[in-house]
């Protein structure tokens, strides 16, 4: 069940790599961000997301989602390259501005986020930007914030790993009804378990996610080793700190939520109770969003607009444009990965055509697209199901 790279991605990764290399060494990577230069306006603004900074990379990689994970040598390693390719560092207010025509770049643009608030940012990442003076905004999901909690999709994760290190097959008329959409690929290996992860996240709201959990620890026998120990988050006060120093922070809903599938009422107060919880705590103006799973709608949109926001980020892996929407900010969602050889080394090469965009350029990229309509229908439906037959505590009325 671990995270084994399949022979089509490690063809992928073979041909990227021997791509990287004859671009880079060329100079047709320099042909292409001109390219992408003209395209965008004159001038590229290219706005880069993580998640974990990590210091012991190998050890992380054996309990965490793969694709939430940077070392903190490798971040160096992009700050480093992403200088180097002629990028000056902005924040986003000041991107922001560039792409509404307020104000005017004399450089490239790059904007350093990072998603979701999580405590290694703080320990692995912040005394990095600082020492290279490099701006970056944090999003947070301010109801995990200050908290032991676990979000949602780390706790499933760790649950899925625990199920097969312990031998445990599921018995689904035990589980709600969607439980088989998540386990049945993994367990039947075709599908990696962050993979099926990320899609059936992307279906089911909070709610559906929470039974399953509750479930599948019921079903485990519960134990202190159910809830995983990574995935901490930052306390108010390391918030605070590095406000002080100057870096931002932006709203990423109340409970990591996935708005587009959630009705207008909850749209609202996850936007709202978001920006006043880190403008109460930390004592600044929040004015900037980033959506969960990157999917938004013109209802969401319209709430933030409403709502004294300026921006939101997406995970649209397109270049963002002078004269854009600053409400579907294109970005490029890093992890480690993409600046690893085929011999698991490290690649400048790779990581300079991942930040000059060359693959999307040359095709070889495949942008998900962030815009969704608005599904509250579906949610209805699939939370009736998640709450269906045999849920629950056992022996115990629900
Ligand atoms: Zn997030």
């Amino acid at each position: 069940m671990g995270e084994v790279m399949g022979a089509g991605r490690l063809a992928r990764r073979v041909v990227k790599v021997a791509a990287a290399g004859v671009l880079h060494y060329s100079g047709m990577r320099k042909a292409m961000a001109a390219y992408r230069r003209s395209q965008s306006g004159g001038r590229r603004i290219l706005i880069v997301s993580y998640h974990r900074v990590v210091e012991d990379l190998t050890g992380e990689m054996q309990r965490s989602i793969p694709g939430l994970l940077i070392s903190q040598e490798t971040l160096r390693r992009h700050l480093e390259e992403a200088a180097a390719a002629g990028y000056e560092f902005a924040s986003i207010g000041d991107a922001v501005g560039v792409m509404t025509g307020r104000r005017v770049a004399k450089r490239d643009l790059c904007v350093v986020t990072f998603d979701d608030g999580y405590r290694d940012v703080y320990r692995y990442a912040y005394p990095l930007l600082r020492r290279m003076g490099v701006p970056a905004i944090i999003y947070l999901p301010t109801d995990f914030i200050g908290t032991n909690r676990r979000f949602n999709h780390d706790r499933l994760f760790h649950l899925v790993l625990r199920a097969g290190q312990r031998g445990f097959r599921p018995y689904f008329s035990a589980l709600p009804g969607p439980a088989l959409e998540l386990l049945g690929p993994v367990f039947s290996g075709k599908k990696p378990l962050s993979a099926a992860l990320d899609d059936f996240i992307g279906e089911h709201p909070a709610g559906v996610l929470l039974e399953l959990i509750e479930a599948l620890e019921q079903e485990l026998g519960g134990g202190p080793d159910l809830l995983p120990e990574q995935g901490e988050l930052m306390s108010w006060d390391e918030v605070r700190r590095m406000a002080r120093d100057g870096f931002e922070f932006g709203a990423h809903t109340l409970g990591h939520t996935v708005l587009t599938l959630e009705p207008p009422e909850v749209v609202t107060r996850e936007i709202v109770e978001s920006k006043l919880a880190i403008e109460r705590e930390v004592q600044i103006q929040v004015r900037d969003f980033a959506y969960c799973n990157g999917w938004y709608s013109d209802e969401i949109i319209a709430v933030l607009k409403a709502n004294g926001f300026r921006s939101g980020v997406t995970t649209e892996d397109l270049p963002n444009r002078i004269g854009g929407d600053p409400f579907t900010l294109k970005r490029k969602v890093l992890w480690e990965n993409f600046s690893i050889g085929v011999l698991g080394e490290y690649s400048a090469a790779l990581t300079g055509c991942q930040l000059d965009d060359c693959f999307g350029v040359l095709g070889m990229s495949r942008p998900v697209p962030g815009r969704r309509t608005h599904s509250s229908a579906a949610v209805a439906a699939s939370r009736l199901l998640g709450r269906s037959e045999g849920f629950g505590p056992k022996g115990e009325p629900t």
